[in-house]
């Protein structure tokens, strides 16, 4: 690493504090994503911390409650909002 003493550590703490951030936008852990950016700033470069978070899925925000669900779910388990397309509807 080429970033020597207290500049390293700013560089460091920065990174998981924007990464933290970016992670919690995301619907991830907020301290996961800054243990993830702390560490990858360290080993590597800051940004790869955040293009990271930003490439992982993170939670969706049901658009009926609000509330943040898995991305993968199809119901909300709030209010059960259901995100599967509806069944055709029958000919009347
Ligand atoms: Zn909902």
């Amino acid at each position: 690493m080429f970033i020597q003493g207290d500049l390293a550590l700013l560089v460091i703490l920065g990174s998981a504090i924007i990464g933290g951030l970016i992670g919690m936008l995301r619907g991830h852990n907020i301290v996961v994503a800054m243990a993830i950016s702390a560490l990858l700033a360290w080993l590597v470069f800051p940004i790869v911390g955040w293009i990271l978070l930003l490439l992982v899925p993170g939670k969706k925000r049901c658009p009926k409650c609000r509330e943040r669900i898995e991305r993968k779910a199809v119901v909300c388990r709030f209010c059960g909002y259901s995100y599967a397309p509806a069944p055709a509807p029958t000919p009347a």
